[in-house]
């Protein structure tokens, strides 16, 4: 199916063009009508599925560039995935100008994040531990946050970060969008989505 066929703002549609994207991979074709439409979506899909565009893309439709709040937050397990999704999310938003994606990762310098922080974003990405921390201190308010994606799902409560998924989404609005991505749906999972999620859609491939 290709994208063309969603209501996509049209400059998120042109870039894609520009970048290559025609056809819609499965997971996206699953996926993003329902994210588009602003509800809780489940979707089953690993690396290399596109599931990056699909949150991406949601994320970006929904965004208001005017409003300098951070309004989306990216959580995933390791830094190296949190830094291959902001980059796909840059790409994604090319054709929107002064929009700031921040990445929040454990391992790197506190102190600049701070900096980061104070300067402002609109998109966030990271490692649980390390934004659950700057919650926690009053440097990132998730107040007029209105989507929240956790990608990996699995891996990030396979690498212990339940405490710190719990605390963020303590701090974050009741009232959002919340999508999560995981390449399996155990038990754990399955609790955690019916205690995060409103009516979740399952998008599987
Ligand atoms: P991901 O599974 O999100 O890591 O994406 C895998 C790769 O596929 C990334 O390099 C994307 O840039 C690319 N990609 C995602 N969606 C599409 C699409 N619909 N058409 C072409 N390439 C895509």
């Amino acid at each position: 199916t290709a994208f063309s066929t969603l209501n996509l703002k049209p400059e998120l549609l042109s870039n894609l063009s520009s970048l290559g994207y025609e056809a819609m991979t499965p997971i996206q074709a699953q996926s993003l009508p329902y994210i588009l439409a602003g509800k809780d979506v489940i979707a089953q899909g690993k690396t290399g599925s596109g599931k990056t565009a699909a949150f991406g893309l949601g994320l970006l439709d929904h965004l208001n560039v005017k409003r300098f709040r951070v309004q989306s937050l990216v959580l995933c397990p390791t830094r190296e995935l949190a830094d291959q999704v902001a980059k796909e999310i840059r790409k994604l938003a090319r054709a929107i100008h002064n929009i700031k994606v921040l990445t929040l990762c454990g391992g790197m310098p506190f102190g600049p994040q701070i900096g980061s922080l104070e300067h402002g974003a609109h998109i966030i990405v990271g490692t649980p531990g390390r934004v659950e921390e700057h919650v926690r201190k009053g440097n990132l308010n998730l107040d007029d946050l209105n989507m929240l994606i956790l990608d990996e799902a699995d891996r990030m409560l396979e690498m212990g970060f339940q405490d710190a998924l719990d605390e963020i989404i303590d701090a974050a609005p009741e009232r959002r969008q919340t999508l999560l991505f995981s390449a399996t749906y155990p038990k754990q999972i399955e609790s955690i989505a019916k205690r995060i999620m409103y009516k979740p859609v399952m998008a599987k491939v």
